[in-house]
């Protein structure tokens, strides 16, 4: 399984960062967790054979993590028209306003191929490549809306991506899976509490890498990587462009 980060930033984009979107690749099939980034405009750019595209899965519903899809939703409906792809988002009310845009700026959507699916806390996808279970955070509790980190099992490989955590890490929710299970690796974001928030579940994490991305604010960045190798295995954060091969 080859990951690679097609947006690093948090919130907002910069410069040199789209906002979250990473691209697995599993024997050719291109899976995505988060679509922040143009993410149609980038896998055109890389030259990606649209064709290997098959499923997305968002772990929220924020502009962030979701703002991808209605350019990638629109040309895979009308113009692509040999793509055929799962979009699962968190809420339906999300499915609605997406297919609803593309309705009114292409007169249709192709639903059989441009398929957005409700990921519930029950939800696992399951292909001949890859499984993804949803466990659910509270990065949205407060007003009552969903959200998830992803367990992404590949080729042998366990991946975690914690999608956006709650501000108050401290009341755990730092995704216990990864507390309770050795994983290849885990993605983490940082950009809703402190370096020294997440630092105890560090040592007890047992993932072999964990990687950070979602920084902000910037100044975290040289923290963060301070910690390398503190409790024994690899941290480091990422950045736009970079891969990883399990
Ligand atoms: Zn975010
Ligand atoms: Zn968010």
């Amino acid at each position: 399984m080859k990951i690679t980060f097609l947006g690093t930033s948090h919130g907002v984009p910069a410069a040199d960062r789209f906002c979250s979107c990473a691209m697995l690749d599993v024997g050719g099939a291109l899976y995505f967790i988060d679509a922040g980034a143009p993410l149609i405009d980038i896998l055109l750019r890389r030259g990606v054979n649209l064709d290997n595209v098959r499923a997305i899965f968002t772990t929220h519903i924020h502009g962030d993590h979701t703002n991808g899809l209605l350019a990638l939703g629109d040309l895979f409906s009308w113009y692509f028209k040999t793509t055929s792809v799962d979009i699962y988002l968190t809420e339906q009310r999300g499915i609605d306003a997406f297919s609803e845009m593309i309705r009114t700026v292409e007169g249709g959507l192709d639903e059989a191929r441009v398929r957005f699916r409700l990921m519930t806390a029950d939800t696992v996808y399951e292909d001949e490549n890859i499984r993804v279970t949803p466990f659910p955070t509270q990065h949205m509790a407060s007003a009552g809306r969903p959200a998830y980190a992803y367990l992404v099992e590949a080729e042998g490989k366990k991946v975690l991506f914690s999608g956006d955590l709650s501000q108050h890490l401290a009341k755990g929710d730092f995704p216990a899976y990864a507390l309770q299970n050795p994983v290849d690796l885990m993605v983490c974001e940082m950009a809703h509490f402190g370096v020294e928030h997440v630092r105890p579940y560090l040592e007890k994490c047992r993932a072999r890498t964990l990687l950070f991305n979602h920084v902000f604010p910037l100044h975290k960045l040289e923290e963060i990587n301070a910690l390398d190798g503190a409790f024994g295995y690899p941290i480091r954060t990422v950045e736009d462009g970079d891969e990883v091969t399990l």
